[in-house]
């Protein structure tokens, strides 16, 4: 579960010098860099009676992940690189778990709502990748259907959605079969 608000971007430009126009709101203006690179990371742990959804797929009905929304992991660790790419506040800020409103939320409909905050300040995505680390489900088969929706949520084509799992051969909570994580990065380009 991602958790907190931070605020990645103070306003503060190269060597902590304001620099309008470049890092405020993270807005991409003229004069600005072109592209801005984005990290995430989100794990949630299993529980037996809730459906599986990762990369906007439901794969099981059983043994999914607990949280607030869907706990679809990999969109989350996703949202917040985009979030970070275009220095904007993280998931927590604009969908904070204690929102009633968010309960059970199909968490690729908050996904459309960060392409559509990123892309309000000037950015479209150029592409992103992404690592889902679990021992089980195994990622591979589903892969193809979890790049299409994910590109369709991000207005890209299919070539520029990186998607592979790994296991962590049996070391740490997802060795241990408790929780799923997963870590992505986006790469946003000034838009027009
Ligand atoms: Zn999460």
């Amino acid at each position: 579960m991602t958790e907190g608000a931070t605020s990645p971007d103070s306003g503060a430009g190269p060597r902590g010098a304001a620099a309008p126009g470049w890092a405020a709101a993270g807005g991409a203006t003229a004069g600005g860099p072109a592209f801005r690179v984005g990290l995430g990371y989100d794990a949630h742990r299993f529980v037996p009676d809730r459906a599986l959804v990762l990369g906007g797929v439901r794969l099981r009905e059983h043994d999914g992940l607990l949280g607030h929304s869907d706990a679809d992991v990999l969109v989350h660790a996703l949202m917040d690189a985009l979030l970070g790419a275009a220095g904007l506040e993280d998931i927590g800020h604009y969908f904070p778990d204690s929102d009633p409103a968010y309960a059970g939320a199909d968490s690729m409909d908050l996904l459309e709502a960060v392409v559509t905050l990123v892309s309000d300040r000037g950015w479209r995505v150029a592409n992103v990748d992404a690592v889902v680390v679990c021992e089980e489900p195994r990622i591979a088969p589903h892969r193809a259907a979890m790049r299409q929706r994910l590109a369709a949520a991000l207005g890209v084509g299919i070539g520029a959605v990186g998607l592979r799992g790994t296991t962590t051969e049996g070391m740490g909570f997802t060795g241990r079969r408790e929780g799923i994580a997963a870590q992505a990065v986006a790469l946003l380009e000034r838009a027009g």
